[in-house]
């Protein structure tokens, strides 16, 4: 799994203690914060790849700040696992629908808690795991930042060089393959939220994304969306 950053909303010190430790431990970079208000504000600076979220918060509720999290559109594609004290919570809070994509009573083990969040992140961000991607012939190894394509005709395997942006977009556009994305949500998963480049820049790296691809004939799966952005197609043309 590659490296994300993980915000732990958890007002008692001690798990929030233990969490930090364990993300740590796993190759993550964790984010405290006590309260729900203080998630907020580290929230305007830097956006996590995902949240874990106490139920129980002084002042405003983790159940609160999950339903603000998923009606604002800048955070709204978050990942939050929720954490509740006891089973009963654990009931109420999945009853009351708050939008997390998991939950974990406490007292959980570090173990059972890194496997949520892995499973959590393969389907929601996969693009963060390192997951090998392979559509149509076009590999991508994201541990060994190597790309490489199928010759139909020969059968070999040829490597593609790609820069470090290019290589971010397609592992975001193959882990997310026949969806049409807007320049600016192509700027908010590969370049970063909060970054302020101009949505033109997206062209320029899709352009040199498809002459990296153009040799081993995969340009074409690139396509341009007119009026929209641009989409990933894992499905060849016949
Ligand atoms: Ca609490």
């Amino acid at each position: 799994m590659a490296a994300s950053s993980i915000m732990a909303v958890e007002d008692e010190p001690a798990i929030a203690e233990l969490i930090a430790f364990n993300l740590q431990h796993a190759g993550h970079h964790p984010i405290r914060a006590f309260s729900a208000e203080q998630a907020q504000s580290l929230m305007v600076d830097v956006l996590p790849d995902l949240v874990l979220l106490d139920w129980m918060l002084p002042g405003k509720s983790g159940i609160l700040l999950a339903k603000e999290l998923r009606a604002d559109e800048r955070t709204r594609q978050i990942p939050i696992i929720m954490l509740t004290a006891r089973s009963d919570e654990h009931d109420k809070v999945m009853g009351l629908d708050v939008g997390a994509d998991d939950y974990i009573t406490k007292p959980f083990s570090p173990k059972e808690l890194m496997a949520r969040i892995k499973a959590v992140l393969r389907r929601r961000a996969p693009q963060l795991t390192d997951d090998l991607v392979s559509i149509n012939g076009l590999k991508l190894d994201p541990v060994t930042h190597r790309v490489t394509a199928l010759q139909s005709d020969s059968g070999e395997q040829l490597k593609l060089s790609l820069g470090p942006t290019e290589f971010r977009l397609l592992h975001f556009m193959m882990t997310h393959p026949e969806r049409v994305h807007t320049r600016a949500q192509l700027l908010d998963q590969v370049w970063g939220d909060h970054v302020f480049v101009e949505e033109r820049t997206v062209d320029v790296h899709i352009k040199r994304l498809r002459a990296s691809l153009a040799p081993v004939g995969c340009s074409e799966m690139i396509e341009t969306i007119r009026g929209s952005g641009y989409r990933f197609a894992s499905v060849p043309d016949q």
